[in-house]
């Protein structure tokens, strides 16, 4: 008998589940998922119930499956949907999408194929007896041959700044992803968002929706916004130009001078970038410690504007409230935040030396999901690095392991029974957050875990 224990039931735990359901050998296999959420499937993204809040990669690309890309928009026509295939659909309905795959997956399996879903948190991992011994929070423990960490997005960090006392406010959200935060946000608040990214975007949609008249400053260093998606473009690979590069700056340039070419062609920079994108992985992998490093402290903003876009429908109501003066985007480093109850949130920060000043009466943290594994809170992730089991990998951006997904021990050493995919493999493969690249690794994950 196999038995494989899952742990996170988001996206990346259910799409690896998927893949298991889909054996067919004469072994029995046993599958646990062991997820702390109320509804597996959805996750931090996914379980949004605001129709505002939408996918950020077209319905045609968002397939669950590696080998059917096209999947989900196909799912949005028989569900009666109709949806085009270049449009950005909510992310509550990816969730139920996924949900009902493994529902489905679940009737159709085999009859020695099991799925046992435990609504439960993962505290600790231990080896017991050749086996992985998962302890979960309500004190059961399962045994299996392997389990695979699926833990996705962590809360973001608090905000750098030396005095941290703000974070006791009851108007300090650290967390941007829980739509009950709102119900504590009066119309008339002015709010400060720590962050430009996408998570800033759906935090101002729902603002918008909700009507919210207070005035909304978003701060983040450069000031960015994602950049706008504009379908309908294609670019040719050009990876044999920058293949086994060991330069970033090189890859830049080349990079640079076919966005060039593509504007003055015809076609649109974002397919240039989008072109990289099924090699994005191997030319991480092909670069040396320190150009990783330099790309992280001096490109990876740009390249987050640029990879990880918006919908046009969310960049209208953004460019609105800009326009309204409602919304401003202000560039600087968080210097100082101090709360007092009745008054609110005095902020102090810089830009290009200058002190400036802003009042907030909320603040709300969108600065991105945490992915330093030795920082976080979770009671798994501390009892693992403490023992040893897991291990940050080299740029402290995720877990150390294997491309593939095998975990490191604090030793260096590839694991036989524990494996990863999703976000704890961003330092390791760069790429490794959104759906496109999860689908095919829990499809060979799942490929990997059953024939060893
Ligand atoms: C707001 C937001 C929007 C996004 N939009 C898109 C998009 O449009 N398209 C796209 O391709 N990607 C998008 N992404 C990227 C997204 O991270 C992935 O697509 C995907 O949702 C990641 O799934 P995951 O399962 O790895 O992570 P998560 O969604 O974070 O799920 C991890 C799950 O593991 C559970 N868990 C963690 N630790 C334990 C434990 N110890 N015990 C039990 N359960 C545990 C958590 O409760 C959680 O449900 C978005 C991300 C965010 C944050």
């Amino acid at each position: 008998m196999k038995r494989i224990t899952i742990i996170g039931g988001g996206a990346s735990g259910t799409l690896l589940a998927l893949n298991l359901l889909r054996y067919d050998g004469d072994e029995r296999l046993e599958i646990n998922l062991v997820e702390k959420r109320t509804h597996v499937g959805r996750g931090v993204a996914f379980s949004t119930d605001q129709d505002s809040h939408l996918l950020n990669v077209p319905a045609a690309k968002m397939g669950a499956y590696a080998d059917d890309v096209e999947h989900f928009h196909r799912w949005l026509n028989e569900c009666g949907l109709e949806k085009d295939p270049t449009s950005f659909v909510p992310r509550r309905i990816f969730g139920e999408y996924l949900r009902e795959q493994l529902e489905e997956a679940n009737k159709s399996k085999a009859d020695n194929v099991e799925l046992n879903i435990f609504d439960d948190e993962a505290i600790d991992i231990e080896r017991h007896d050749g086996k992985v011994a998962v302890h979960l929070m309500s004190g059961d423990v399962l045994y299996s041959e392997k389990a695979a960490l699926a833990f996705g997005n962590f809360l973001p960090p608090h905000p750098t700044v030396p005095d941290q006392a703000f974070v006791h406010s009851p108007r300090y959200f650290q967390d941007p992803w829980t739509p009950a935060m709102f119900d504590s946000i009066k119309a008339e608040d002015d709010v400060l968002i720590g962050g430009t990214g996408l998570s800033m975007v759906d935090v101002m949609l729902h603002l918008h929706q909700l009507r919210h008249q207070g005035l909304i400053n978003a701060i983040s260093t450069r000031g960015q916004l994602p950049a706008v998606h504009k379908l309908g473009f294609t670019y040719s690979s050009f990876y044999d130009e920058i293949k086994g590069s060991t330069r970033v700056t090189d890859i830049l340039k080349t990079v640079r001078a076919h966005a060039k070419n593509a504007d003055s062609n015809g076609s649109d920079w974002r397919a240039v970038i989008d072109s990289l994108r099924p090699v994005t992985q191997q030319i991480w992998l092909d670069l040396p410690l320190a150009e990783k490093k330099y790309f992280m402290q001096h490109l990876s903003r740009y390249w987050n504007v640029a990879r990880h876009r918006m919908a046009p429908e969310a960049a209208l109501v953004i460019d609105e409230l800009r326009g309204t003066g409602q919304l401003q985007i202000l560039k600087g480093r968080l210097k100082k935040i101090t709360w007092e109850s009745g008054i609110g949130f005095d902020v102090r920060y810089s830009t290009v030396g200058l002190d400036q000043y802003v009042h907030a009466d909320v603040i709300i943290n969108c600065i991105g999901s945490e992915s330093r594994f030795d920082q976080l809170d979770s009671p798994l992730v501390k009892n693992m690095l403490n023992s040893g089991m897991i291990a940050c990998d080299e740029l402290r951006f995720g877990l150390d392991a294997t491309p593939d997904g095998q975990l490191k021990t604090a030793d260096g050493k590839a694991s036989d029974m524990l494996y990863t995919l999703g976000t704890a493999l961003k330092g390791v493969l760069w790429e490794s957050t959104a759906i496109p690249e999860i689908r095919v690794q829990a499809r060979d994950l799942a490929q990997k875990l059953i024939s060893e």
